[in-house]
C-alpha cells in the first residue's frame, strides 16, 4: 500500500451552503475524501449540517482559524482564542477535534508555532481565489505540481465555481495517473510519518523546519 501514490485534497475558507455542497457533490461522484480547513465564524447550525455530510463521506474537518486574519499580528491570547473557538465549534458539530491547522495567508511566526498544538499545513495551490484564473489554468497548475505525498490547497469559498469545475477535471486526471486520494491525517498514516512540530507541510515527506 505504501508504494502507491497518495495525495490529500484540501479546501479552505468554508463551510458555506453554496460551494461546499458543490465540492461534496464532485467528491461523491468520484468516491473520494478531502479535508476541509474551516473558519470558525462560518460555522452555524446550517453549515454544521454540511460538515456532517462531509464527515459521513469520509472527509475531515480541520482548523483555519476563527476570523481569517493575519495571526502574526496577534497577541498570544487572541491566537489561542482563534484556534480554540474553531476547534470547539468543529468538535461540537462533527464530534471530532481538528489535528491540523492551516494559517490564514500562510502567515506564520515563532509565537504561532510555539503555542498552537496542531500540525501546520500549507500545500500546493493554483491561486484559485483569483477569479481571472480559469478552471483550465487551475487544473494545469495543480497537475503540474502534483507528486506522491503532496497536499493540494484549493478553496471552497462561497461562489468559487471555477474551482468546482477544476476539481471535476483534476480528480479524474490524477486517478488516471495512479494517485489515490486520502485525508490529511490519512496521508501521514499511509506514509508512516508522524507529523512534527515546527514544520509547515506542503508534502508529508518534508523535513525542513520553519525555524531553528
Ligand atoms: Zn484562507
Amino acid at each position: 500500500m505504501n508504494s502507491e501514490k497518495a495525495i490529500a485534497l484540501t479546501f479552505d475558507d468554508g463551510p458555506n451552503l453554496v460551494t461546499t455542497p458543490e465540492v461534496l457533490d464532485i467528491l461523491e461522484k468520484y468516491h473520494i475524501p478531502a479535508s476541509f480547513f474551516v473558519c470558525g465564524n462560518n460555522i452555524d447550525a446550517e453549515t454544521a449540517e454540511v460538515m456532517r455530510r462531509a464527515v459521513k463521506m469520509g472527509c475531515e474537518i480541520q482548523n483555519h482559524s476563527r476570523s481569517h486574519s493575519d495571526m502574526t499580528k496577534m497577541s498570544l491570547k487572541d491566537i489561542l482564542d482563534e484556534i480554540d473557538f474553531t476547534s470547539d465549534a468543529v468538535e461540537k458539530a462533527v464530534g471530532k477535534r481538528p489535528e491540523f491547522f492551516r494559517p490564514p495567508y500562510i502567515a506564520v511566526n515563532d509565537l504561532l508555532f510555539d503555542n498552537i498544538d496542531l500540525t501546520f499545513i500549507q500545500g500546493v495551490g493554483a491561486e484559485d481565489y483569483i477569479d481571472d484564473i480559469s478552471p483550465e489554468e487551475r487544473f494545469k497548475r495543480i497537475i503540474d505540481q502534483t507528486k506522491d505525498g503532496i497536499i493540494i490547497l484549493l478553496h471552497d469559498a462561497k461562489g468559487n465555481f471555477r474551482t468546482v469545475k477544476a476539481i471535476d477535471m483534476i480528480i479524474p486526471e490524477l486517478i488516471k495517473d495512479g494517485y489515490r486520494f486520502v485525508t490529511i491525517s490519512g496521508l501521514f498514516k499511509e506514509k508512516n510519518i508522524v507529523p512534527k512540530k515546527g514544520i509547515l507541510y506542503t508534502n508529508v515527506f518534508q523535513e525542513e523546519r520553519y525555524y531553528h
